[in-house]
C-alpha cells in the first residue's frame, strides 16, 4: 500500500474536540507562563488561533521559523523524506546528514559538525569539547570557561551554569564548577579575568559568548570588543566560542552573527533556525580543535535524515530566494519605523537596537510599562512579539517577511503603543 492509501480520507476524520487551556494546565508542568491563545494553523508569516483570530507573528517560534510557516520547499522536503527514511542510528553513514555538514562547512569558518536537537545540547556539546581541548592540548587540570553576564546559553546544568543571569540559576545548585562570568562588551573586565584566574592548573580554556545578547535584551556585540577578544585568544591559545544558536542562518543578515564582527571563532553552536523550526542543533568546530573521537559524544536523534532535509532545504532556500538581502532591507525598514514610533513617545523608549531581523525596542527605566503589557497590547491587535527580559520588546519575524507586513506590523505596533501612552 502507498502511504497515502494509509491516511483516512479527510472526511472521516473525528472533528478535534475544543481545545480547553484548563485541562491543558492539570497535564502538563507549569514551566512556562503562556499567553492565553491556542495557536493552530499557519501560512507564512501568519498564523490563525482557535478562535479564528489571525496574528502577525513577529515571534516565529522565538527566532525558529525561518520560512515561516507551511513553506512549500519545507513541507516537501519533509513529506518526501519522511516516506523516504527518517530516522535511522548514527551507528550508520546518513547522507542527508553529510549534506548538511558540507553545506555548512562551505559557507562558514568551519571544517567539522556534530548534530544534536536543540541549542543547550549544541552548546554541552561545546563546553564538553572546551574540557576536552583544556586537557588535550591546552594541558589545563582545572579549565575555566568564561561568559558574559546577561548571556543565555540553554537549560541545561551545564548550559544554565554558562549562563550569566541568576533568574535561571537560582533553585537548581550545586551548579557546574569551571565557569566564571565577565561583563559583555568589556574588555578590560576580560583581560582582568583572565589575569585573575591564572593559578597554573586552574586557568582560562575558552571564552564563551553570543555575537549578539538574544534573551538578554537584544545587545549587538560591538566590533572593537570582539577583534580584541580574538587576538587576546589567539595570543594566549584560548578557544574563541560563539553561541549562534538564535542569531545564525541568516537571522542577522549575515548567514553567521560573527560575520558582523570581524572574525572567526574556533568553535560556534547553531540551533533555532537551522532547521526551520524542525528540532536540530550543531556544533562547529575549525580543525585544529577537532578533539572528539569515536565514543566522546553522541545523540540518539542528532543529525537524522528528516531534521537534515528540512536543514538542507531552509540552506537552500535562504540562497535561492536571496533571503539574506531580505534580512538587511527588512530590518533597516523595521528599525527606521520603530525608531519613528520609540521618537513619538520619548517618555517610553531609551532605544531601538539589532541586526537584521534580530531588533529589539528599549523601554524606559522610568516607566512602570514591561515589555509583557506591550507583548499583551500587540498580540491583542494582532501582531505577535516575544519580551528579551523585563524591558525590551523584540521582533524576530520570518526572513521572508515582505515590505508590507513590516510596515503592518510597525502600524499595529505604533497603535499599541498609543493605546498603552493613553492610558490613565
Ligand atoms: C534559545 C537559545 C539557546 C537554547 O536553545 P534551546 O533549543 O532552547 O535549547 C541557547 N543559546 C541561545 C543564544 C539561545 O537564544
Amino acid at each position: 500500500m502507498s502511504p497515502e492509501t494509509l491516511l483516512p480520507p479527510l472526511s472521516t476524520v473525528e472533528p478535534a474536540a475544543p481545545f480547553s487551556p484548563a485541562d491543558f494546565d492539570r497535564v502538563v508542568m507549569t514551566t512556562y507562563s503562556r499567553f492565553p491563545i491556542t495557536l493552530e494553523r499557519g501560512a507564512g508569516c501568519r498564523v490563525w488561533d482557535t478562535e479564528g483570530k489571525v496574528y502577525l507573528d513577529f515571534v516565529a517560534g522565538i527566532a525558529t521559523c525561518t520560512l515561516g510557516h507551511a513553506h512549500p520547499v519545507l513541507v516537501e522536503a519533509v513529506t518526501t523524506q519522511i516516506q523516504k527514511l527518517h530516522h535511522v542510528s548514527n551507528l550508520y553513514y546518513i547522507r542527508e546528514q553529510g549534506e548538511l555538514a558540507q553545506w555548512i562547512v562551505d559557507h562558514s569558518c568551519g571544517d567539522r559538525v556534530f548534530f544534536c536537537n536543540s541549542g543547550a545540547e549544541a552548546n554541552e556539546g561545546a563546553i564538553k569539547l572546551a574540557r576536552k581541548y583544556a586537557h588535550d592540548v591546552q594541558d589545563i587540570q582545572y579549565p575555566v570557561i568564561l561568559t558574559a553576564k546577561a548571556s543565555f546559553h540553554g537549560r541545561t546544568m551545564a548550559t544554565i551554569t554558562a549562563t550569566g543571569q541568576e533568574k535561571y540559576q537560582k533553585g537548581f545548585d550545586p551548579l557546574l564548577p569551571g565557569f566564571e562570568y565577565v561583563e559583555y562588551n568589556d574588555i578590560q573586565a576580560l583581560e582582568n579575568a583572565i589575569g585573575d584566574l591564572d593559578e597554573g592548573n586552574r586557568r582560562v580554556g575558552a571564552i564563551l559568548l553570543e555575537p549578539l545578547q538574544g534573551e538578554g535584551g537584544v545587545r549587538p556585540g560591538e566590533l572593537e570588543y570582539f577583534l580584541r577578544v580574538r587576538k587576546i585568544c589567539d595570543e594566549n591559545n584560548l578557544l574563541l566560542m560563539l553561541d549562534e544558536v538564535q542569531v545564525g542562518m541568516g537571522r542577522t543578515g549575515k548567514l553567521w552573527g560573527y560575520e558582523n564582527l570581524g572574525i572567526e571563532p574556533d568553535v560556534f553552536t547553531s540551533a533555532k533556525g537551522l532547521a526551520g523550526g524542525i528540532p536540530i542543533g550543531a556544533l562547529v568546530c575549525k580543525e585544529s580543535c577537532n578533539v572528539f573521537g569515536p565514543g566522546n559524544h553522541a545523540s540518539t536523534f542528532g543529525g537524522n535524515p528528516f531534521a537534515c532535509a528540512a536543514g538542507l532545504a531552509v540552506a537552500h532556500t535562504i540562497e535561492k530566494e536571496g533571503l539574506l538581502q531580505n534580512v538587511q532591507a527588512r530590518g533597516e525598514q523595521l528599525r527606521k519605523q520603530l525608531r519613528a514610533i520609540a521618537n513619538q513617545f520619548p517618555n517610553l523608549f531609551t532605544e531601538v537596537r539589532g541586526w537584521g531581523l534580530i531588533n529589539g525596542i528599549e523601554l524606559s527605566a522610568e516607566t512602570a510599562i514591561t515589555s509583557i503589557d506591550v507583548v499583551k497590547a500587540a498580540m491583542e491587535r494582532g501582531l505577535l512579539l516575544v519580551p528579551a527580559g523585563p524591558k525590551v520588546v523584540r521582533f524576530v519575524p520570518p526572513l521572508i517577511v515582505s515590505a508590507a507586513e513590516v510596515d503592518e506590523a510597525a502600524g499595529i505596533f505604533g497603535e499599541a503603543i498609543g493605546a498603552i501612552a493613553s492610558l490613565p
